[in-house]
């Protein structure tokens, strides 16, 4: 038995970052990792799909070059060994530096390995066996299959299966019109495969407004990518070397039928393998683990970080629990996830910015509301770079002047959104904003004219 001062488990967005921090302040720590350093953003999450959004935006715009003046001979080819391959080079970069960074640090030990509970201070990791009086949690998630009618009679891709494919699908079928499933069904569409996306809720992105999930539509479908919402009875079947999927309770004529299928049904945290129960940590129905506003579990001197405790979902609400962690035990700061602000972007092209709270909760919490909108072609940077489809919107409290939330989609929107969001972790009243002078020409620019033509909500 190996004894330390601090066990992490899990080199996802929080716990290297974490691992260092304990070690530069001189403690002994553990490290680790079952699989790939640097976790899902790094291996099958943000950065391989991010750097795939930007082959297929070159795609785009190779196609539409006419548009600006610029002429390409011929069809527009995507060689997808080539985007596999800078994919591959731009992920894989990022992980070893994970990885060296960790096996490069004083007074720390990476352990490679599955580690397992076995009680509230002991892990196992292969043929080793650690102690310590803190250990950190950051397990992360994977790709929810659902047990739906037919799936274990069909080959399907999710988003780590997604990594390893350097072909072009005849016909992608994305099930799940949510955050990875979009970003998927546009970049495949730009790289010219047909896809179809199937949900089963009414609307795509549905915890999104009705206007952002409808113009999301619009820019989707107008690039050709079909569209079937309501999709209640999803179930699949083999047909020759395709996939039919059904879609209809009521009206079993109602299929599509594709080369391939991606399922992104969302995301179930990596906690159902770790001897939790050994050690008496506490879970949710959903196998999440249940923390306080510090990111503490119900056993004490055991913390869980990032995408296993349910509170974030992104890298960045990921990061910001190490250093809630971190500012906590090393320098007494005693901040709290209740203080972030919601923050999150999809990146379908163009993308959408989100801070704060969507329009149907500023409803539903009854506070009097005032509210801004403004299309993107009314955007001057949008229309000259020749990309102004989406609008954005902003919405405050008509009394208290405290912004309430945001949404950019379009051109820059992901960018963009920093300035109310800052704002808003500024306690500033949207007046602040209005009156700020922005640079020309840009998509921020028109933020202060928008605040300045509110209307109730
Ligand atoms: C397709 C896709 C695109 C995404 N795009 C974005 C984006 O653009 N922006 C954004 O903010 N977020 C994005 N996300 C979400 C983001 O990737 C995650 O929120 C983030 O990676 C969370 O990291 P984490 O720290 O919780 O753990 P993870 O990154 O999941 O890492 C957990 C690590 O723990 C290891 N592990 C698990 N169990 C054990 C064990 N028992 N023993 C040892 N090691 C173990 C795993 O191997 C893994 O390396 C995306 C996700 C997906 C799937």
């Amino acid at each position: 038995m190996t004894s330390y001062d601090a066990i992490v488990i899990g080199t996802g967005q929080a716990g290297p970052p974490l691992a260092a921090k304990l070690a530069s302040a001189g403690q002994k720590v553990a490290i680790v990792e079952r699989k790939l350093f640097g976790g899902t953003c790094v291996n099958t999450g943000c950065i391989p799909t991010k750097a795939m959004v930007a082959s297929a935006y070159a795609a785009h715009i190779a196609r539409k070059g006419g548009e600006y003046g610029v002429s390409i001979e011929g069809p527009i080819h995507v060689d997808m060994a080539r985007v596999k391959a800078r994919k591959d080079q731009i992920s894989g970069q990022s992980r070893s530096s994970v990885e060296s960074w960790l096996k490069g640090l004083a007074n720390c030990t990476v352990y490679e390995g599955h580690a397992l509970f076995l009680g509230p201070q002991t892990i196992q990791v292969s043929n080793s066996l650690l102690t310590a009086p803190h250990i950190f949690i950051n397990v992360g998630g994977r790709a929810s299959i659902p047990k739906l009618p037919g799936l274990d009679q069909i080959p399907y891709l999710n988003n780590s299966s997604m990594m390893a494919v350097d072909y072009l699908p005849h016909h992608l079928l994305v099930v799940g019109g949510s955050y990875v499933g979009l970003e998927f069904a546009q970049m495949f569409r730009r790289f010219g495969s047909e896809v179809t996306v199937i949900e089963k809720a009414p609307r795509l992105i549905h915890r999104e407004d009705e206007d952002v999930s409808a113009t999301v539509r619009e820019i989707l479908e107008k690039e050709g990518i079909r569209i079937e919402l309501s999709s209640e009875c999803i179930r699949f079947a083999k047909r020759g070397e395709d996939v039919t999927v059904g879609l209809d309770c009521k009206d079993s004529a109602r299929e599509v039928t594709g080369s391939h299928v991606l399922l992104a049904l969302g995301r179930r945290p990596n906690t159902d393998d770790l001897g939790l129960e050994k050690a008496g940590v506490a879970v949710d129905e959903k196998g999440f683990i249940t923390v306080d506003d510090s990111l503490r579990t119900n056993v004490p001197g055991i913390w869980a970080l990032g995408d296993c405790n349910g509170r974030g979902g992104f890298t960045h609400t990921s990061y910001n629990d190490y250093e809630i962690v971190a500012g906590d035990l090393l320098n007494g700061e005693n901040r709290k996830v209740s203080d972030r602000i919601t923050a999150y972007a999809l990146y379908i092209d163009p993308p959408l910015g989100r801070a704060g709270m969507t329009d149907d909760e500023i409803r539903r919490s009854g506070r009097k509301a005032l509210s801004g909108q403004r299309p993107m072609t009314k955007v001057g940077r949008a229309v000259e770079k020749g990309e102004s489809q989406g609008f954005m919107k902003i919405t405050v409290d008509a009394e208290t002047k405290e912004i309430l939330g945001a949404a950019i989609l379009g051109i820059g929107g992901d960018e963009a959104i920093h300035c109310i969001l800052d704002t808003m972790y500024a306690k500033q009243p949207y007046t602040t904003l209005q009156r700020a002078m922005h640079i020309h020409p840009t998509v921020a620019e028109l933020i202060p004219t928008m605040l300045g033509e509110l209307k109730p909500l």
